[in-house]
C-alpha cells in the first residue's frame, strides 16, 4: 500500500457513532428532520443558541475589554471554537468518522465557559467554593444545553442527542458515578465515542498554534525566543525561512504555524489509526471497552506539544502584563458575585425564580458564567464601584 492511500484509509465504519442508533436519541422524542441527520441539527441548535453568540464577547487569551486588546484580530472564544470545528471536521473526514457529530460537539466544547478565561473560571470557583460547591465548564455546558437555553415551546433546553450530551460531559476528562451520580445516563464506565475523543486534541492543537500566532502578533512573544525554546516551531520555521527568504515576518509566521498546525492533525491521525489496529477494535463498542482512550498524538510529538504548551505558560498566558489582567479578572468575578450574593433583588426575575431550586450561589454563579467580558466589566462598575 502505497503512502497516500494509507493517508487515506478510515477506520472500520462500525467505530463511527451511527446517525440513526441509540446514540441519535433525545430526551424529548422528535419526529426524524426529512433531510438533515440528528447530529447536523444538533450543530445548528448550538450554533443559534444565545450562550453560543455569546462566546464572542469572551477572552480566549486575550479578554475582550477594548482597554485590554493589543489588536484587533486575536481570538475570541468564538473564532477559538470555529478553529476547533475546522479541525475536528478534517480529523473526523480522514479517520471515517461521523463529522456531523464532531462538528457539534466542537462548536459547544466551550459553551460553557465563564468570562475572563480560565481565570474566570477560577475565580468562579473560588467563589463558590465558600458555599461548598465547584465551578466546572463541562457541567456547566451541560447546564445551559439541558437547562438554561429556552427555545422551544415544548421543552427546556435544546433537547440535543444523546451522543452530544455525552461529548460535552466527556471531551476533557472523565467523571465517577460515585462523586456525579447525576451523570449516570452518560457511560461514565466506558471511554467516549472517538468523536468526543477527538475534540481536547482538536482544542490543543487549535490553541496551540493559535496562540503562538496571537502572542507573536501582541509582541509579548518573539520570534527569536519562540525559537529558541521551542523546537516544533523552530523545525518549521527554518525550513519556512529557507524556502522563502525574502518573505515578510509575518509571512513566515504564518507559514510555520500552518505547517506546524498540519503536522500536528496528521500525527494524532496516524496515532489514532495505530492504536485502534493494536488493539483490535472495529467497532464502537470496542473502543468504548478498551482500557484507555484511543485518541493521543505519538508520545515524540506529544513531548513537542507539552513543551510548546509549557512555553507559553510561562512566556505568554502568565507573563508579568497577563497576570495583572488575571488579578484583575478576579477581582471583578469576586466582586460581583459578593454583591450578588448580598443582594439578590439586584439579579435579573428569570434568575431569582432559579433561587428555590437552584440555591443562591448557584443561581448567581449560573448568571455570572453567562456573561461577556464587557457585561460583567459594566456590572461590576453599577454594583461594586459606586
Ligand atoms: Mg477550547
Amino acid at each position: 500500500m502505497n503512502s497516500r492511500s494509507k493517508q487515506n484509509e478510515a477506520l472500520p465504519p462500525d467505530i463511527a457513532v451511527d446517525q440513526n442508533g441509540d446514540l441519535a436519541t433525545r430526551i424529548h422524542p422528535e419526529p426524524p428532520h426529512p433531510y438533515r441527520s440528528a447530529f447536523a441539527r444538533d450543530g445548528a441548535r448550538i450554533l443559534h443558541a444565545r450562550a453560543f453568540r455569546r462566546l464572542a464577547g469572551k477572552t480566549q487569551v486575550f479578554s475582550r475589554l477594548a482597554r485590554n486588546l493589543p489588536g484587533d484580530h486575536s481570538r475570541s472564544r468564538l473564532t477559538h471554537t470555529l478553529e476547533v470545528a475546522q479541525i475536528s471536521r478534517t480529523l473526523a473526514a480522514a479517520l471515517g468518522l461521523n463529522r456531523e457529530l464532531a462538528e457539534a460537539l466542537a462548536l459547544a466544547h466551550d459553551i460553557g465557559h465563564p468570562p475572563f478565561g480560565h481565570a474566570g473560571e477560577k475565580a468562579l470557583d473560588t467563589a463558590l467554593r465558600q458555599h461548598g460547591l465547584g465551578f466546572d465548564h463541562n457541567l456547566h455546558a451541560l447546564r445551559i444545553v439541558t437547562w438554561f437555553e429556552e427555545r422551544y415551546p415544548a421543552w427546556r433546553g435544546l433537547n440535543l442527542t444523546l451522543a452530544v450530551r455525552e461529548g460535552i460531559v466527556k471531551h476533557s476528562r472523565d467523571y465517577s458515578s460515585a462523586t456525579h451520580p447525576e451523570l449516570a445516563p452518560y457511560f461514565l464506565d466506558l471511554r467516549p465515542p472517538l468523536e468526543a475523543q477527538m475534540i481536547d486534541l482538536a482544542d490543543e492543537i487549535a490553541y496551540l498554534t493559535a496562540d503562538f500566532d496571537d502572542g507573536l502578533d501582541s509582541g509579548i512573544l518573539t520570534v527569536q525566543g519562540v525559537c529558541q525554546h521551542v523546537p516544533l516551531f523552530r523545525r518549521f520555521y527554518d525550513e519556512v525561512t529557507a524556502q522563502y527568504p525574502h518573505a515578510l515576518s509575518k509571512q513566515a509566521i504564518y507559514e510555520t504555524l500552518n505547517r506546524m498546525l498540519n503536522a500536528l492533525v496528521t500525527d494524532l491521525i496516524e496515532e489514532v489509526r495505530n492504536r485502534v489496529a493494536a488493539i483490535g477494535a472495529t467497532t464502537l463498542d470496542d473502543i468504548r471497552r478498551a482500557p484507555n482512550r484511543i485518541a493521543a498524538l505519538s508520545p515524540a510529538m506529544e513531548a513537542e506539544r507539552a513543551a510548546a504548551k509549557s512555553y507559553l505558560y510561562t512566556h505568554f498566558y502568565n507573563s508579568p502584563g497577563m497576570e495583572e489582567e488575571h488579578e484583575r479578572a478576579a477581582q471583578v468575578v469576586q466582586g460581583l458575585f459578593a454583591a450578588l450574593m448580598a443582594d439578590p433583588t439586584l439579579l435579573p426575575a428569570d434568575h431569582q425564580s432559579q433561587i428555590p431550586s437552584e440555591g443562591l450561589a448557584r443561581t448567581v454563579a449560573d448568571y455570572i458564567a453567562g456573561m461577556t467580558d464587557s457585561y460583567i466589566e459594566q456590572l461590576w462598575l453599577r454594583h461594586c464601584q459606586s
